[in-house]
């Protein structure tokens, strides 16, 4: 052996030593945490997982400075957090915040930007047909919370028919852009009558009529699926559940109608996250949990 080899062979030794100390030292670090997508674009749902060894002691999540709730999943001593992403946010740099047994990791991830189409519209006169009991009871809606986990796997269509206006679709009002306005759902143009079934497990919260003064929805359902997922369904023609049912995926709600403000018979499905209107394509066909 050289006296070069020879160095090597210590060099090489050293480096072993280090790396099987780092790796030895490793376990110390014990809060795991896995975000997906990792990279999201806007509209899509982040969920972060996250493994404490103290499963008494839950994790806290912070996103852009804004605490998020966390639920428990069926996995010990995994805890989950959805975050909502909507066209309203900044694309660019986001930051991801988790501490947990007794340790704070920071996380930065890059919010894609996406092009969404737009829409000319034009109105005649100004404001909105919506009466204050629809307002009110929407969100209302918006801010259910239950703890359990309704849905399993991805979510099914709601409605035969093909999508009309897709989400995230922005407007131009008589020629200005309107800066707080994206779709908040999808469309499915089908026939008046046109079965509409739950695309995932959940109770049923709200049921507006149009008779009862939701002008603007027309008859609605809302759906909890649980852990701050909510579902709405707009302009239906008929309504078979009540408030407080709780309908298994597949289980039929109604059918498709043109209540409301609505030009022709069609669905809007709204799929909300922590209050957010979030893109229901990656529930649809990946699946979220
Ligand atoms: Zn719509």
């Amino acid at each position: 052996m050289t006296k070069n080899q020879g160095q090597r062979t210590k060099n090489s030794l050293i480096a072993g030593l280090i790396g099987s100390a780092i790796a030895f030292v490793e376990p110390v670090f014990a809060l795991e945490v896995r975000v997906n997508p990792e990279n999201p674009q806007l509209g899509d749902t982040i969920s972060v997982w996250m493994e404490v060894d103290n499963p008494n002691q839950p994790p806290t999540v912070m996103f852009e400075g804004e605490s998020i709730p966390i639920f428990p999943s069926n996995t010990s001593n995994w805890y989950r957090a959805l975050i909502p992403t909507t066209p309203l946010d900044n694309p660019g740099r986001v930051t991801l915040q988790v501490t947990g047994d007794g340790e704070t990791r920071n996380f930065a991830l890059g919010l894609r930007d996406r092009a969404f189409s737009t829409q000319r519209i034009t109105v005649a006169g100004g404001g909105s047909n919506a009466t204050e009991l629809e307002l009110s009871r929407v969100a209302d809606f918006k801010t259910t919370m239950t703890p359990e986990k309704f849905w399993n796997g991805p979510f099914l269509r709601p409605t035969r028919g093909r999508v009309s206006t897709v989400f995230g679709v922005r407007r131009y009002y008589n020629g200005v852009f309107a800066q707080d306005y994206y779709h908040r759902g999808v469309d499915y143009a089908a026939s008046r009558g046109t079965p509409i079934v739950a695309p995932a497990a959940g109770r049923v919260v709200l049921v507006g009529r149009e008779s009862q003064g939701f002008r603007l929805h027309g008859n609605t359902v809302g759906l909890d699926h649980g852990q701050g997922v909510l579902s709405i369904f707009l302009h239906l023609h008929q309504i078979d559940v009540r408030e407080g049912d709780f309908v298994a995926a597949g289980q039929r709600l109604g059918t498709v109608g043109a209540t409301g403000a609505s030009t022709g018979p069609h669905l809007h499905w709204g799929l909300y996250v922590l209050g957010e209107a979030v893109d229901p394509v990656p529930w649809r066909f990946q699946g979220i949990d």
